[in-house]
């Protein structure tokens, strides 16, 4: 029996007919959203971090698809300070009409329930979860010149030398300080930190020799990686990375705590109405379907989430699973 994707051809003949009958709800749900007079004018899609870090790069990067899907320009907006904790509190009061969303991450709308001081609201509760963006493991990475050569000798360093080594982070709501925060209590080193208003900017302090060391998604390390302009001793995932495939998981290294999950999303206030949270979905969806996004994402390293995992209720469940993790972390624990 023929057999093609691990189906047998019986078998595929069964996905077709399923397919075909399934058909018409495709095509009435499409109807459905395209009935929906959504958007109406420019679509403002907040980025709480300064423009070339690895949230504006997938917010523009997927904004461009979702704005001929939607037929309405898409504004990116880059809002800085607090950790990208202001951006999320101007959207989270915002007129929820779909017209105004947020680019969030594990940072913004996980640690930092727990990590940010006086949060202006509340990751699980002020939001409607749109869909999930992209996942972008997290590297420990180094100026090029940073003494160690791997994560023995990063440990004893980082250690005996505390005092006066930096530390950079893109404020109390980002990935970037959660991860290090993490790393830092795992391996007993209290460095100086340095917050910079994303990182972007903060790779650029880390390739000019400014910073010591940062913990940073995959896309924004990649490009100066591959010029050899910084290094990296760990990824913080349970498997390498293609994009770095020379580059040990933390478990490899002797780290196995050091384990980040940095996924990204898109938020609507709550109360923007589920059939324009829907069209909104819809559009993500299929942006993260074109081949120039996913091969732009993957190359970089990031993860392109399949089908199953975009709905809004899986970035739903994120939100509430990284909000636990971090409250642990807060109280000292190294989940
Ligand atoms: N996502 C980065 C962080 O949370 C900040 C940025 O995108 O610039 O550390």
């Amino acid at each position: 029996m023929k057999r093609f994707g691990g189906v047998s051809a019986a078998g595929g003949i069964a996905i077709a007919i399923v397919a075909l009958w399934l058909a018409p709800a495709r095509a009435t749900d499409q109807d459905r959203l395209d009935q929906i007079d959504f958007p109406v004018r420019t679509v403002t899609v907040v980025v709480p971090f300064a423009r070339g870090g690895p949230t504006d790069t997938v917010a523009r990067l997927i904004a461009v698809e979702m704005a001929k899907t939607l037929g309405q320009p898409i504004e990116i907006e880059n809002i800085l300070g607090a950790g990208g904790t202001l951006a999320a509190t101007r959207v989270a009061h915002a007129t929820p009409d779909g017209h105004t969303l947020i680019v969030g991450h594990m940072g913004t709308h996980g640690s930092a329930a727990a990590l940010s001081p006086k949060l202006g609201y509340r990751p699980d509760k002020d939001f409607e979860p749109v869909a999930l963006l992209a996942e972008m493991p997290v590297l420990l990475l180094a100026r090029r010149d940073f003494p160690p050569k791997d994560m023995t000798e990063f440990k004893t360093f980082v250690k005996s030398h505390t005092d006066n080594i930096n530390v950079a982070h893109a404020g109390f709501g980002s990935v970037s300080y959660a991860s290090c925060l993490l790393l830092d209590r795992l391996l007993g080193v209290d460095p100086t930190a340095v917050p910079f208003s994303g990182t972007g900017p903060a790779m650029q302090a880390l390739i000019d020799g400014q910073v010591d060391y940062m913990c940073d998604q995959i896309v924004n390390a990649v490009p100066a990686l591959r010029e050899d302009k910084i290094k990296a001793y760990v990824i913080a995932s349970a498997e390498r990375d293609s994009a770095v495939p020379q580059v040990p998981t933390a478990a490899e290294a002797g780290v196995p705590g050091f384990r980040i999950a940095a996924w990204t999303g898109l938020f609507a206030p709550r109360g923007t109405p589920e059939p324009i949270v829907a069209k909104l979905n819809a559009a993500v969806s299929r942006a993260l379907d074109q081949s120039e996004v996913r091969t732009r994402l993957t190359d970089l390293g990031g993860i392109v989430p399949g089908p199953e995992q975009r709905s809004p209720v899986v970035l739903a469940q994120l939100v509430h699973d990284e909000i636990t993790r971090w409250g642990s972390v807060a109280k000292g624990s190294t989940p």
